[in-house]
């Protein structure tokens, strides 16, 4: 694997290169689910490239930036052990030479797809995120983009900047890879004590009973503010919202009005000190 921390040198390696290139963007502290898109890119490519930045303008907390954790050494090991080519491993310079604040992705509108869950609870955060995805992939220029169903907002919005700019980058989703217990693998995992560690799984648990009660017709809001309150009654959990959305628009899912066919129940709970979120699809049509 070779690591370019130069966004020049990276793009002088993939000039000549024949094959189609896959590009899996990621903040590093890296684990199984990023191995997992690491592994879907070397099924669908010739050339696999991975990126380690822990971008600054999608974080809305300073104290949430600086305390994300930075394991470089073991990421590269862990990447090149599973078959990435290149890794770039850029400063905040190299993406952003004219300054974070000058590169705001070109002029994009989410409509409802950034109104509500991370959108509503992180002021800029997708607009940061379209931003440094945009940049990556105007250096990159990769066949397919692949992404992890855990950031289930993220995808709809890259889905959705790609087919405002006509890129023509292809998106693929990768299934959330989770711990025995159902905890979904998170950087931020790492942050947990044991008591947290222990309590974390409760996330999914609720997402699966609230994603049965779908199935069984049960009304959405009904369902929110119960797995909302259980969340609440969990000592060591403090839940930020719980909803249950059309897996189109991303707007409150009323099972008699829309012409559904996915449905995601999404959360953000925090967990001691570390915000976890999670979401879990279901088919309904
Ligand atoms: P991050 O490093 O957290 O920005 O994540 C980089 C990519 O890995 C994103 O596309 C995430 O959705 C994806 N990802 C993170 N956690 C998981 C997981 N548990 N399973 C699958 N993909 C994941």
């Amino acid at each position: 694997m070779i690591i370019c921390p130069a966004a020049k040198t990276l793009r002088q390696h993939l000039e000549n290169l024949p094959g189609r290139v896959a590009f899996v963007p990621t903040m590093g502290a890296l684990h199984a689910g990023h191995m997992a898109l690491v592994a879907a890119a070397r099924a669908t490519a010739d050339v696999v490239v991975a990126s380690i930045f822990v971008n600054p303008t999608q974080f809305n907390e300073a104290s949430d930036l600086a305390s994300y954790p930075r394991t470089p050494e073991a990421d590269a090991a862990l990447l090149a052990a599973h078959g990435c080519d290149f890794l770039y491993q850029p400063e905040v310079a190299d993406v952003y030479p004219q300054g974070p604040s000058a590169s705001l992705a070109h002029n994009l509108d989410f409509g409802s797809l950034t109104e509500r869950m991370e959108g509503a609870n992180r002021p800029g955060h997708f607009d940061g995120v379209a931003q440094v995805v945009s940049r990556l992939l105007e250096i990159v220029r990769p066949d397919i983009l692949v992404m992890g169903q855990k950031d289930y907002q993220q995808v709809a919005v890259i889905r959705s900047m790609l087919r405002q700019m006509s890129s023509p980058t292809e998106l693929l989703v990768v299934p959330t890879v989770r711990e025995a217990d159902g905890l979904a693998l998170s950087s931020r995992n790492r942050r947990l004590d044991a008591d947290q560690r222990q309590v974390a799984p409760r996330i999914h648990q609720q997402l699966q009973a609230v994603a049965a009660g779908l199935r069984a017709a049960w009304p959405p809001r009904q369902l929110e503010q119960m797995a909302l309150t259980a969340l609440q009654n969990t000592p060591g959990l403090r839940p930020e919202y719980v909803e249950i959305c059309d897996g189109a628009t991303l707007l409150p899912y009323r099972e008699m009005e829309q012409e559904s066919t996915e449905v995601v129940v999404a959360a953000a709970v925090w967990c001691g000190p570390v915000r976890l979120i999670d979401n879990q699809v279901i088919i309904v049509k």
